[in-house]
């Protein structure tokens, strides 16, 4: 005899079925849902110092909840992002996903964010000239084109006060490009 109703199997079925068809998904993104992630890393992109100020921007989202990190990332670059993740109170975690060795970063949220763009072609980089700057103080001018065209790095700059032209210090880029 069967007692179950349709309604019954459709929910079994459902409740089965679901979670088979999330498990690549998760597997992927590192144990997660795609709609929850904001940002994600791949094993190219996890080294670069840029990766890390990225990361660290991106944490300042509200919306995030963790920073998960795949297993074999280095332990010496792990412990950098670990301290990222307690600065700005995320929780941490790593996970061993064995054969996918695509992402090695996720930063996620605990509900549906929908983001779009999850992922970066490429890492912002330090405009040759600033990487090259004399020092850290910059005048307006420069500092201006800083926050046009590479705004993950403003905050290693600082403008040139009145105390530091009495003090004879000028800006970094402006004494490279004398060269
Ligand atoms: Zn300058």
């Amino acid at each position: 005899m069967n007692n179950q109703s349709e309604l019954e199997k459709y929910v079994e079925y459902g409740v089965a079925g679901t979670p088979q068809i999330k498990a690549d998904e998760k597997k992927h993104w590192l144990g997660e849902f795609r709609e929850r992630i904001t940002f994600a890393l791949n094993f190219e992109q996890i080294n670069r110092k840029e990766a890390i100020k990225m990361v660290e921007e991106k944490c300042k989202d509200g919306r995030v909840n963790k920073l998960i990190l795949e297993n074999s990332v280095l332990d010496t670059i792990a412990e950098k992002y670990m301290d990222v993740a307690k600065k700005y109170d995320k929780e941490y975690k790593t996970i061993d996903m064995n054969t996918n060795k695509e992402i090695a970063l996720v930063l996620a949220s605990n509900e549906a964010v929908n983001e779009k763009d999850i992922l970066i072609e490429k890492l912002p980089v330090l405009p040759e000239a600033f990487y090259h700057a004399k020092n850290k103080k910059l005048c307006k001018k420069h500092m201006q084109e800083l926050r046009e065209e590479a705004p993950l790095f403003i905050d290693e700059f600082e403008e040139i006060t009145l105390l530091d032209k009495m003090m004879g210090i000028s800006c970094g880029v402006c004494e490279h490009m004398k060269k």
